[in-house]
């Protein structure tokens, strides 16, 4: 009777060790980011929610939040960053909400320029692609990684097909 016990304790031992090894085994790496404070509780939602349109995917490295140990800082951007950056680029039709710094691994926001959590989400989610190594998209098709929010991508976020190329591109892709 003890023994069965014993046994069925083993056993279940065992396939807690199994399925932890499986989660773990599940994403190749993990990137680290801190959401500065400075944004609102439910923007720092936003930022977290579009974080995960990448967890695409065993290849692509998996965003994990901790501002303990971090890669990526995610800050609301000052004036002079953004003055700095839209001198960057070519400002003439559209202008700079977000950026992302790859000297300092820093994802910036310039809250003036962002209308709603649905933009933020967008800009969120196309900056942390930034993080990623995935240029802009200048080709017609939605994507987040198209240079300017697009319309179709705000009604409906998520990976587009030439997101999905550029990952493959990077080789940070899987089937799902
Ligand atoms: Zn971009």
């Amino acid at each position: 009777m003890k023994l069965a016990i014993l046994l069925r304790i083993a056993v279940m031992i065992a396939l807690a060790v199994m399925l932890f090894s499986v989660l773990h085994k599940r994403h190749n790496t993990t990137r680290n980011y801190c959401i500065s404070t400075a944004f609102t509780p439910s923007q720092q939602d936003t930022i977290r929610q579009a974080v995960k349109v990448w967890d695409y995917g065993s290849r692509t490295p998996r965003f994990v939040e901790s501002c303990s140990q971090y890669a990526i800082q995610v800050k609301i951007g000052t004036d002079a960053e953004k003055e700095y950056w839209s001198h960057q680029f070519d400002t003439s039709e559209s202008y700079t909400a977000a950026v992302f710094d790859p000297e300092h691994n820093t994802a910036l926001f310039f809250m003036d320029r962002i209308r709603s959590n649905r933009e933020l989400l967008i800009y969120a989610g196309h900056e942390f692609g930034h993080s990623l190594s995935l240029p802009d998209l200048d080709d017609t098709q939605p994507a987040i990684m198209y240079a300017v929010a697009r319309q179709e991508v705000l009604n409906d976020f998520h990976l587009y097909q030439p997101d999905i190329a550029l990952l493959c591109r990077n080789q940070i892709c899987q089937a799902q």
